[in-house]
């Protein structure tokens, strides 16, 4: 099936690891350019050098920390320069803060709301007139189910992940006026370089798999197993796709029935 994606340009952040990393594989493969950012250029590089091997000038990889405004509008400038626009954008950049209530200062507080919510802000703000140049523009928030189903020991990060999915129901509205369609994916666990960190930390006596089948058991993970980056990355592919040019202010859950709503 062609996704509509040849040609066309996104911008992924938080592109050195993980979901992100795996997003700009596909979009490369379907034939878009590619902006992708992470705060380390030589991070960056290393991830994306066989990418960048095959998809050649495609794919721009840019040093930007998304919390500053200024080096996101240097990073949107520096993709429309090689690219000439932007068709959407993928704002994944993130981490996630464990601690519960008792132990999280203001500093923690502040922290946290400013990457979750500049996360978001600064490249939509520096990235928006060229959307609305785009024929099929489309925003994915990359969020967690925290988001709806908070955990005590994440308690900044869940409070950040619901004001984040309010914003992108409330920016869908506003922005359809100007062509541009706005959807978040919700994560439950997914086996990306955090687990695989937390797992190294734990150094228990089992393999990451046997772990990784606990851990989903002890969350409540219906599908039994962590989520891959892979999994996540045809999800926000499929929503930045003209094909799904009718869909907008959806949430889509990536969590393996881990959620407990309805
Ligand atoms: P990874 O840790 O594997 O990758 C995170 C990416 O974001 C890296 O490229 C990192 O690069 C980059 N990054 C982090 N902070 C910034 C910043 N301030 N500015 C620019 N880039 C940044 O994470 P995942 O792939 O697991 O997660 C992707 C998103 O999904 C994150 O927002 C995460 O919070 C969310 N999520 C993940 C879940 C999971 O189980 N994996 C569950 C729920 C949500 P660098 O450090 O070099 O800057």
């Amino acid at each position: 099936m062609d996704l509509g994606l040849s040609g066309r340009t996104y911008v992924v952040t938080g592109g050195s690891s993980g979901v992100g990393l795996e997003v700009v594989s596909m979009l490369l493969a379907e034939g878009a350019c590619v902006a992708a950012c992470g705060r380390d250029q030589q991070r960056l590089d290393a991830a994306t050098a066989e990418l960048a091997g095959a998809a050649g000038e495609r794919l721009l990889a840019y040093e930007c920390d998304v919390r500053s405004s200024d080096a996101t509008e240097e990073f949107i400038a520096a993709t429309v320069d090689r690219f000439g626009g932007i068709d959407g954008l993928v704002n994944n950049a993130g981490q996630s803060r464990i601690k519960p209530f008792a132990e999280t200062t203001w500093a923690d507080w502040r922290d946290e709301l400013d990457l979750k919510f500049a996360g978001v802000l600064n490249p939509l703000t520096a990235a928006l007139d060229y959307l609305r140049g785009s024929d099929a523009a489309a925003v994915v928030n990359v969020n967690a189910i925290l988001a709806r189903q908070p955990e005590t020991n994440l308690v900044a990060t869940s409070a950040a992940r619901a004001g984040v999915l309010n914003l992108s129901k409330n920016l869908a509205n506003e922005l359809a006026a100007d062509g541009i369609r706005v959807n978040s994916v919700c994560l439950g666990p997914i086996d990306t370089g955090q687990w695989r960190r937390r797992y190294e930390e734990a150094s228990p006596d089992l393999s990451f798999e046997a772990w990784g089948a606990e851990l989903a058991a002890d969350r409540g993970v219906a599908l039994g197993r962590l989520g891959t980056a892979a999994e996540v990355a045809y999800v926000i592919t499929m929503l930045l796709s003209p094909l799904a040019s009718y869909v907008t202010g959806s949430s889509l859950d990536v969590g393996g029935g881990v959620a407990r709503y309805v």
